[in-house]
C-alpha cells in the first residue's frame, strides 16, 4: 500500500497566498452551508433520535451482553481513531506511523461520524490558530459575559456551531494532507466508512441473536448510541474544557484540564497540556496521568509501527508551568 502518513506540514503565510493569487483562509457559500446542515442532521441530530429510539426498542428487544460489548468496543476503536489518528497523527503530527496504521486510523476516525479527515484537520488547526479569539470555530468564550452569555457560548461550542460555520480552506490548512494521494483516496470514502460503522454492529447483532430484532438492536447500540456517546465526549472538550478545570500551563487561550475524564476521553481531557504543547504525542505528559491515546501510540511504537514520538523537554515544561504565585517560571533554556 502507498504511504498514507502525513508529510511535513509547514504553516503558510498569514493570508495564504499562491503566487500572486490571494487565497482565502475560510470559505463561506450556500453550497457549503447546505452540506454542513446535512451533516449536522445526519450525524449530530440523528444519533440523538437514534438513542431515544434505542431505549424505546428495549420494549421489543432487551439489552444484553452483546449490545454492551458492541457499544464499548465500537466506542473504543472509533474514539482512538479520532484522538490517535485524526488529532495526534494527522493534525499535529506528534509521531510518525506505518502506512497501514495511518490508513486504519483514518477509517476508524471516519467511522466516528465527526467529519471527513481533511475538514476535521483544517477545523482543528484553525481552532489552535485562533483559540478563544475571533475566527475560532467553536469557542465558548465569545458570546458575551454574564450567565446568558456563558450558556450561549457553551451551547455554541458544544453543538450548535456545526449547523453553519465558516469552512476553513483545506488548501491553506491541510496542504500536507491533500498532497498525499493515497491518504486522500482513503479519506474521501468518509460516508462509506460511517456506513460501515453502522452496518458492522447490525451484522454482528443479527448473527449473534439470529434475528432481525438482534440486528436492529446491534445497529442502535453499536451504531447510533455509540456515535451519540463519543460525540458528546469529544464536544465536551471544546465546550467545558475551554471553560472549567485546572490550568497548570501557561497558554494564550482558556483551555483547561479535566483529569477525572481522562479515561472517558482517551486522554483528550488534558486539554490545557495539549494547548501548551500541541506537538506532544502524550497529552498527560507524566506517566501517572491517564492517557489511553498515548498508551496506544506507545504500543504501536513497541511493535515497530510508530516512531519519532514527540515530547516537550523537561526544561520547557518547567518554564511553562504556572507556579502558585500565578506567573510562569523564567525559561532556563533562553
Ligand atoms: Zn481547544
Ligand atoms: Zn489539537
Amino acid at each position: 500500500m502507498a504511504d498514507v502518513q502525513p508529510t511535513t506540514y509547514i504553516p503558510e503565510p498569514e493570508f495564504g497566498t499562491s503566487g500572486s493569487t490571494p487565497r482565502k483562509k475560510t470559505i463561506s457559500n450556500p453550497y457549503l452551508h447546505r452540506l454542513q446542515r446535512r451533516h449536522f442532521l445526519l450525524f449530530d441530530v440523528l444519533p440523538i433520535v437514534g438513542t431515544a429510539a434505542a431505549f424505546a426498542f428495549l420494549a421489543v428487544h432487551p439489552i444484553g451482553v452483546t449490545e454492551l460489548a458492541l457499544l464499548f468496543s465500537m466506542w473504543l476503536v472509533t474514539g482512538l481513531g479520532v484522538t490517535v489518528g485524526y488529532h495526534r497523527l494527522f493534525t499535529h503530527r506528534t509521531f510518525k506511523a506505518a502506512p497501514s496504521v495511518a490508513a486504519a486510523l483514518t477509517i476508524l476516525g471516519s467511522m466516528a461520524g465527526q467529519g471527513g479527515l481533511m475538514s476535521w484537520v483544517a477545523l482543528h488547526r484553525r481552532h489552535h490558530e485562533c483559540s478563544d479569539r475571533e475566527g475560532d470555530p467553536h469557542s465558548p468564550n465569545l458570546a458575551g459575559s454574564g450567565l446568558k452569555g456563558r450558556l450561549r457560548g457553551l451551547a455554541h461550542s458544544h453543538f450548535l456551531w456545526m449547523r453553519r460555520h465558516e469552512y476553513p480552506n483545506i488548501v491553506h490548512y491541510a496542504p500536507d494532507l491533500i498532497k498525499n494521494r493515497a491518504l486522500v483516496r482513503v479519506a474521501r470514502l468518509y460516508y462509506y466508512w460511517v456506513a460501515l460503522g453502522l452496518v458492522l454492529p447490525a451484522l454482528i447483532g443479527g448473527l449473534v441473536y439470529q434475528s432481525w430484532t438482534g440486528a436492529v438492536s446491534g445497529f442502535f447500540w453499536g451504531g447510533l448510541v455509540r456515535i451519540f456517546v463519543l460525540e458528546h465526549v469529544i464536544w465536551a472538550i471544546n465546550s467545558f474544557l475551554h471553560t472549567f478545570g485546572t490550568h497548570p500551563y501557561e497558554s494564550r487561550e482558556n483551555s483547561r484540564n479535566g483529569g477525572i475524564f481522562a479515561l472517558l476521553t482517551f486522554g483528550e481531557s488534558w486539554h490545557n497540556n495539549h494547548h501548551a504543547f500541541p506537538e506532544s504525542s502524550s497529552f498527560g505528559l507524566d506517566w501517572y496521568r491517564l492517557d489511553p491515546g498515548y498508551w496506544l501510540i506507545k504500543l504501536l511504537a513497541f511493535c515497530g509501527l510508530a516512531w519519532d514520538l514527540k515530547r516537550p523537554s523537561e526544561e520547557r515544561m518547567k518554564a511553562t508551568r504556572i507556579p502558585r504565585n500565578g506567573k510562569p517560571a523564567p525559561s532556563t533554556t533562553a
